[in-house]
């Protein structure tokens, strides 16, 4: 609920109030003590502080984000090990990388367990040691006196900050994080038959985890450009040919592009504009399975222009003379513009 009514993604109008409706629920579950007293009394104001100042004015919510998603303040072991976070690489490919799929290296930036001290983030020869303050848990309790009572709330050790672990002597190389940034070299083999939007996932590829924790996965985001003439939609492929009126009326043989290679369509006479033709098997090869899909082809007749004097006289003529022939084709359609026109 955090997400969906977080002030940067929700644009409504009551989503702010919602977000601290939420924030305060959450407040309230998360501490025994406010729980108690929220069965007891009811509605406890976030913004009026609580048992002497434990929580302060809303200010941001980048914090309360923290809280809500686990970056830090609460109660997990801080020796647990902790898996990597995944990571997202967009990647744009070309129509036709896309159709015959594709291997490519690709740098990504990722954070990788330091290899100096082996995450430890200690100096080589040094170990961390136990902090002293919370004994390694990570956690200080703080006692408070209130209204209501004795209240105890924890929170991440101020020594340690958290981890549990004081580092005297640090690495060198990653300067005590245990992790450092490294860009990576990976193969990918984008599958034929990919479409725009797939994601393909490299498990384990992502960042490293702590403390002996699984490394994160990585996900490719394909994006998938534009082509001058083929359209596609799923497994198949959609083209538009133009084809002169003395083609469409006569009838011919013409050459198609395909994705591989040309081939020759037979265009029947008498063939009307925005007719589809299949060229079977002409599409995109299948992911998943066996087969292709279909190229659909779509042959528009072009209306000349600029024609000459002899050209123009010979169409006067044909208008002459197949106007008893031809009407009995078009009839339909004729008849179908009549009734458009008369509004049925
Ligand atoms: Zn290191
Ligand atoms: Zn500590």
């Amino acid at each position: 609920m955090a997400r969906q009514y977080h002030p940067d993604v929700n644009k409504a109008e009551d989503a702010e109030t919602k977000f601290k409706e939420v924030k305060e629920a959450y407040d309230v579950l998360s501490d025994d003590g406010k729980r108690a007293t929220y069965d007891q009394y009811g509605h406890v104001d976030p913004n009026q502080g609580f048992g002497g100042g434990g929580q302060g004015d809303f200010n941001g919510f980048g914090d309360i984000f923290d809280m809500f998603f686990g970056g830090g303040g609460g109660r997990r072991d801080p020796n647990a090990p902790q898996r990597g976070n995944d990571l997202q690489y967009t990647m744009t490919i070309e129509f036709k990388e896309a159709v015959f799929g594709k291997e490519t290296e690709i740098t990504i930036p990722r954070t990788e367990s330091c290899d100096t001290c082996h995450g430890s983030g200690a100096k080589a020869g040094t170990k961390p040691e136990t902090c002293s303050v919370c004994k390694g848990s990570g956690q200080q309790e703080v006692v408070q006196n209130t209204p209501f009572g004795r209240m105890v709330n924890r929170r991440a050790c101020s020594n340690c900050s958290g981890t549990g672990k004081i580092i005297k002597e640090k690495c060198g190389t990653c300067h005590g994080a245990g992790k450092v940034k490294r860009q990576r070299k990976l193969n990918v083999r984008i599958p034929a038959g990919v479409d725009d939007g797939a994601q393909i996932r490299l498990s384990g590829e992502g960042e490293s985890g702590l403390r002996g924790g699984p490394s994160g996965d990585l996900y490719i985001v394909i994006r998938v450009k534009s082509h001058e003439f083929f359209e596609r939609e799923g497994d198949d492929i959609y083209c538009e040919v133009p084809l002169t009126f003395a083609q469409a009326a006569l009838g011919d043989e013409i050459e198609i592009p395909t994705l591989t290679e040309k081939v020759k369509l037979k265009i029947p006479a008498g063939t009307q504009t925005g007719t589809y033709f299949r060229l079977k098997g002409k599409g995109v090869p299948r992911l998943r399975g066996y087969g292709q899909g279909d190229q659909h082809v779509k042959v528009t007749v072009v209306t000349p222009t600029n024609l000459t004097d002899e050209q123009k006289d010979l169409l006067r003529q044909l208008a002459g003379v197949s106007g008893g022939q031809t009407q009995e084709h078009h009839e339909s359609i004729f008849d179908k513009m009549k009734k458009a026109f008369r509004g049925d």
